[in-house]
């Protein structure tokens, strides 16, 4: 069973197609700072208009729990900055449901864009929690589905997740697809996890282990190897027994680390050095592979840069997710610059880096145009990777 996708879409002439995009890009002092997700997005937006539809994006941006949050998280900037990444006009309407919205696309021409505000807005009513969008409450997405007559989703990173401007919408219109960045992500992530070629290589770093711990069941089922550095290897290093000082593990995750380096012997490389600071600060640090009581591990040290280095030669496939230590400090870049530079010199192979932070990385090393894949979604990667159904996607029409 295959979702529809734009193709499928057929006489958009003059239809009101709803996108659902991820525009949640980083803003400082009220400027986009990194407009990645917008390029992203563009080659969909594009094929709408040159096929003269009529284009409404949806998107969140940030979290929003109060009526304060709702001051730094309009959309506004992001409109501003679309029209400096794309060479459109957006005609941005800052509400997200009403008359001014319903107007706004009664006046709309054929080949035009428009944006409403911050999805999210939705979720606080009158200084009140009420989370209709991110609790997908059924009237929002019914309401949202009836400004439409097609339901693009193309915000990888929150299929996920069950919005209302995601799932809401996809289960009241009469037609929907996916987009040409969630085509590319499943091919990406599909391919390289059912017909690997090998060696298959798979690299998880960060620091949010409870996220990805039960993604390594899953990759090592596939993978010829699974390396685990920096502060996902604590935890392992505990069920070790090793000392890892102050460094970030989860000690309730402890059994199932020992579990999964039982079952998965083989396949398992998990760091064996870090280089070791006082305080989470950028400061020159020292290698220990028993971490004394007073430090913590912010990077994979010499000895696990060599080990990797070695995994990686030959690789095929490779997916890496979450750096391999703390890049926001220079003195904390080693290792992940180490894996950039064997991963970009890899010959014929398939690499994909995915996740937020690990994308913002590869920006900063500069290797992005010598990666096959950055995917767009962290949380989105993760659960595709371990087999999980995605409701963003499964709400989308099939092609009987
Ligand atoms: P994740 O979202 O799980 O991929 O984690 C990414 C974050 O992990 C980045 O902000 C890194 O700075 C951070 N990180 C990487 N290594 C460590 C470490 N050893 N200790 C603390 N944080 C780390």
């Amino acid at each position: 069973m295959r979702k529809k996708t734009l193709h499928d879409l057929k006489d958009l002439k003059g239809k009101i197609v709803l996108v659902r995009v991820d525009f949640n890009v980083p803003i400082e002092n009220g400027k986009v700072t990194n407009n990645a997700r917008i390029v992203a997005a563009l080659p969909t937006i594009e094929y709408l208009i040159k096929n003269e539809a009529k284009v409404i994006l949806l998107s969140h941006l940030g979290r929003i729990k109060t009526e304060e949050d709702k001051k730094t998280k309009s959309l506004k900037s992001v409109a501003m900055e679309f029209t400096k990444a794309s060479t459109h006009a957006i005609n941005f309407v800052a509400a997200t449901r009403g008359k001014k919205v319903e107007e706004a696309i009664n006046n709309m021409e054929n080949g035009s864009i428009m944006m409403i505000e911050n999805t999210r807005f939705e979720d606080v009513k009158n200084n009140i929690l009420v989370n209709y969008e991110s609790k997908n409450d059924e009237k929002l997405g019914k309401y949202w589905a009836s400004l439409g007559d097609l339901f693009v989703n193309d915000a990888f990173g929150t299929a996920h997740r069950a919005h209302a401007s995601n799932v809401g919408i996809a289960k009241y219109i009469k037609e929907s697809a996916i987009g040409f960045l969630i085509e590319k992500e499943i091919k990406f992530l599909h391919d390289a996890i059912s017909e690997p070629k090998r060696p298959f290589i798979a690299l998880l770093g960060g620091a949010k282990v409870s996220d990805k711990i039960n993604v390594i069941d899953a990759l090592a089922k596939k993978a010829d190897k699974v390396i685990i550095g920096t502060a996902m290897c604590y935890t392992f290093h505990l069920a070790m027994g090793k000392k890892i000082g102050k460094s970030l593990a989860e000690p309730e995750k402890v059994d199932l680390a020992k579990k999964l380096m039982k079952k998965y012997q083989d396949k398992l490389v998990i760091a064996s050095d870090s280089i070791c600071t006082k305080e989470y600060k950028d400061v020159k640090g020292k290698v220990y592979e028993n971490i004394p009581d007073d430090l913590m591990g912010l990077d994979i040290g010499p000895k696990t840069i060599k080990v990797i280095k070695k995994e990686l030669k030959g690789a095929k496939t490779v997916i890496w997710n979450g750096p391999f230590g703390v890049t926001e400090f220079k003195n904390y870049q080693e290792g992940s610059k180490a894996i950039a530079h064997e991963l970009i010199n890899l010959k014929d192979a398939i690499t994909i880096i995915g996740g937020g932070d690990s994308a913002a990385m590869a920006i900063k090393m500069g290797i992005e145009g010598k990666i096959s894949h950055i995917s767009t979604g962290g949380g989105a990667s993760m659960e595709f990777l371990e087999g999980k159904e995605l409701p963003g996607i499964a709400a989308i029409n099939n092609i009987n």
